[in-house]
Parts: structure tokens; C-alpha cells; sequence
């Protein structure tokens, strides 16, 4: 299974490592720091060994990575592994900002409930089952959302059971939540961010998260 480096440090943007398998052009490696498409964060882009991946699919604990044409690897090679650090960057920003609105939508509409969540390198979305125009909690959530991001508190991101590969993060004093994302180790390093609604259906509605800079 592979080791993913990704959770123990998420600012790694090159890894050398080892090709596992190979079946046509999809591979295994030993380690990575390239995340795969899961809890709504899109996967990283970069290279495997030079070779461009196309795609990167969690398969239960293992992942697969479709390089693109004839990349010629074969197993026990030794492979340099990059990541797209400014979209990864981004990711992470976004991923937390999202984590941070969620969970102070949580406290202010008790009875929200999340139906779907994406993080994209632009933005982010979060939607929700809701009667009502979400954005009259916006400036409370934005000025909340702003003292955590200013109080800069540590991040802390770890295994609640490392056998079955389930994490968290917790700010002290804040929340401890169940989420397998990468995330920065600083609150800080979010930095200023604008929500804005979008309405998707009858009795849904979709906040989107996006960066200032
Ligand atoms: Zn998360």
C-alpha cells in the first residue's frame, strides 16, 4: 500500500520514490506527496518519473495514477515524483476556509445540513439543505471566520485510527473534525477570504468560498 507522505507533510512538492506496479499506463508507487481526488478536495497535478499524470484515483487505501502515453516504467524503478505546488497551495487554503465556514454554519443554523462540498483551485463550494437565503449569516461568518484565520492558531492534522487511514484536524479551543484532506499547519495562512452565494435549487443553497489573493 502506498505511504502517503501527503498527511505527514503537506508542504513536500518533490518525493523520489519507487514505480510498485504497472498495468498499461496506470502505476503504483511505494510513497507519495501526490494527493488523489477524495472528501471533495481535486486531486494534485504534476509528474511521476517526467511523465505527466492525467489522473489520480483512490482505490480503498492504494492509489492509481494514469500517466500519460508510453511513460516506459517498470516496477522497483526509482521515480521523482513533483507536484503543482501553487495549485496544491491553493487547495489547502481553500480546503480550510471551507472546513472553518462549515463548521461555523454548523454553530450558527443548528439545523443546516450539508448536502455536497468541492475544493477546487479557485474556489470552494459547500451546499446545503436550507429554506431561506443563506447569505443573512454572511457578515457574522465572515468577521468569525476572520478572527480564527487572525489569531493564526496552530493546525494540527493526524490519524484518529491510522489502521483504517481515518484523520482529523483540530484547532485547540475550536473544533476537532473528521476530514483526510490536506490542510496547512497554520490558520494564518488562509488569509482573507469572500463568501458568496449561489442559489442551486429549490430549498438548497451553495456558499462558495474563494481567496482574496
Ligand atoms: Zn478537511
Amino acid at each position: 500500500m502506498v505511504k502517503k507522505l501527503f498527511w505527514q507533510n503537506p508542504y513536500l512538492t518533490e518525493l523520489q520514490t519507487r514505480v510498485v506496479d504497472t498495468i498499461g499506463n496506470d502505476i503504483t508507487l511505494e510513497h507519495t506527496i501526490f494527493y488523489a481526488f477524495s472528501g471533495g478536495q481535486e486531486s494534485d497535478h504534476g509528474t511521476i518519473g517526467n511523465n505527466r499524470v492525467i489522473k489520480a484515483c483512490k482505490e480503498g487505501k492504494e492509489i492509481v495514477y494514469t500517466l500519460d502515453d508510453e511513460h516506459c516504467l517498470r516496477p522497483g524503478e526509482p521515480v521523482v515524483v513533483r507536484i503543482d505546488w501553487e495549485r496544491r497551495y491553493r487547495l489547502m487554503r481553500l480546503h480550510f476556509a471551507a472546513e472553518i465556514v462549515l463548521e461555523l454554519m454548523y454553530r450558527t443554523l443548528p439545523s443546516i445540513e450539508k448536502v455536497g462540498a468541492h475544493i477546487a483551485q479557485d474556489k470552494a463550494r459547500i451546499d446545503f439543505k436550507w429554506d431561506g437565503n443563506i447569505s443573512a449569516v454572511f457578515p457574522f461568518i465572515a468577521s468569525e471566520a476572520d478572527s480564527i484565520i487572525e489569531a493564526d492558531h496552530e493546525i494540527v492534522s493526524a490519524f484518529s485510527d491510522e489502521e483504517k487511514e481515518e484523520r482529523f484536524w483540530e484547532i485547540k479551543g475550536f473544533a476537532r473534525v473528521a476530514c483526510g484532506g490536506t490542510h496547512p499547519g497554520k490558520a494564518g495562512e488562509v488569509g482573507k477570504i469572500d463568501l458568496k452565494r449561489k442559489n442551486p435549487g429549490k430549498g438548497k443553497e451553495r456558499v462558495e468560498v474563494y481567496l482574496r489573493e
